[in-house]
């Protein structure tokens, strides 16, 4: 039996959470699941958004499966994702993309991992007001920071088999800030010679060549920012947030969360595609040392979508997330 803490969220999120612990449940893994809650909903009755007792609860699970949290948009409170990516120093954000059989994209040869810098950037949250007009911003770059997750993202593309690692800022206008991030990048990629290649790209230009060429990128690491905004875009090359899986990686804990938000727009109405969450879900059970229950997940969703008969409507399709799960439910082997 295994402790996990799940958080539930809000928007699409518990709808997506239920289908993932029944897919879990009817391929034998044993869970405990600590529910915490976090978000808007909270914040009446105990005063913030991410209370302690949530990370306190992943602290001593250290493992989480995360659903996504509602962050307000231009106002309100601080996002608890990248609040809890801080607090528990999650500093690796891993975000595979790969073509998957059955969902049909201009492209068929896409296979790469964006591995995104998840403490720092402009997502310290560093903003004040210099007048009603004026706002200023900080861009927080350090190289402990950046020699953290570049080192990551080779170890990663040695673990996995990967060639080629490319670091992508945006230094030629941002001197100081990315430069500071490309020379952590340089100095890193030098322990590595000869064992796995090292490039490197503008931020502008990486889009453009990902949206004519994919095939030709392997393992890209990126400050904060950028590595948000790439992650959408290369979800959108393999079939959309739908399903794009993610895990944010620490020291001491993990947790594993897709790339999509809450999604308003589909609340509540049974049309969320559930198969983010439950890759992510399958990386968290390899993570616990539950490889072949991944393993077997995943076939299931792969077939699932293969053979296209129980589709969701962001693929295309007219499956409910709960007639998804069933079938895929009954693909596990
Ligand atoms: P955030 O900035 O909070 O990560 P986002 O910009 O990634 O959010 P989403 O909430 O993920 O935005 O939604 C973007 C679009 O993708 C919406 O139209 C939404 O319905 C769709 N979408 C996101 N996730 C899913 C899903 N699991 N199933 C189906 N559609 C989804």
């Amino acid at each position: 039996m295994h402790n996990i803490t799940l958080i539930q969220g809000d928007g699409i999120g518990p709808e997506i959470s239920e289908a993932t612990m029944k897919i879990i449940k009817a391929a034998g893994v044993e869970i405990n699941w600590d529910i915490q809650t976090a978000g808007a909903d909270v914040i009446e009755t105990e005063g913030k958004p991410l209370p302690d007792r949530v990370l306190e609860s992943i602290k001593k699970n250290k493992v989480a499966l995360k659903a996504p949290v509602t962050t307000p948009i231009g106002k309100g409170f601080r996002s608890v994702n990248v609040e809890l990516r801080r607090a528990l120093d999650l500093y690796a954000n891993i975000r595979p993309c790969k073509n998957i059989e059955g969902i049909k994209t201009p492209f068929n040869n896409v296979d790469l991992v964006v591995v995104r810098e998840n403490t720092e950037d402009l997502y310290a949250g560093l903003e004040e007001k210099i007048d009603d007009n004026t706002i200023h911003g900080i861009k927080l770059i350090t190289r402990s920071a950046s020699e953290r997750i570049v080192d990551y993202a080779f170890q990663y593309a040695l673990k996995n088999n990967r060639k080629k690692v490319v670091a992508v800022t945006k230094a030629n206008i941002c001197k100081m800030s990315d430069g500071l991030f490309l020379d952590s990048a340089r100095n890193v990629a030098k322990k590595y010679e000869g064992k796995i290649e090292y490039g490197e790209i503008l931020v502008d230009n990486l889009c453009m060549q990902l949206v004519q060429n994919p095939s030709k990128f392997d393992v890209l690491v990126l400050p904060n920012l950028y590595g948000d905004i790439v992650s959408d875009l290369t979800a959108g090359l393999i079939g959309g947030l739908g399903v794009a899986q993610g895990a944010n990686i620490g020291k001491d804990c993990a947790v594993f969360e897709p790339v999509h938000g809450s999604a308003p727009d589909i609340t509540g109405q049974n049309l969320a595609n559930p198969t983010a969450l439950v890759l992510c879900a399958c990386e968290m059970l390899n993570y616990i040392g539950e490889g072949d229950a991944s393993k077997k997940i995943q076939n299931a969703i792969y077939k699932t979508l293969k053979e296209g008969k129980f589709l969701t409507k962001d693929l295309g399709g007219c499956a409910k997330t709960t007639e998804f799960t069933d079938e895929v439910i009954k693909n596990l082997k």
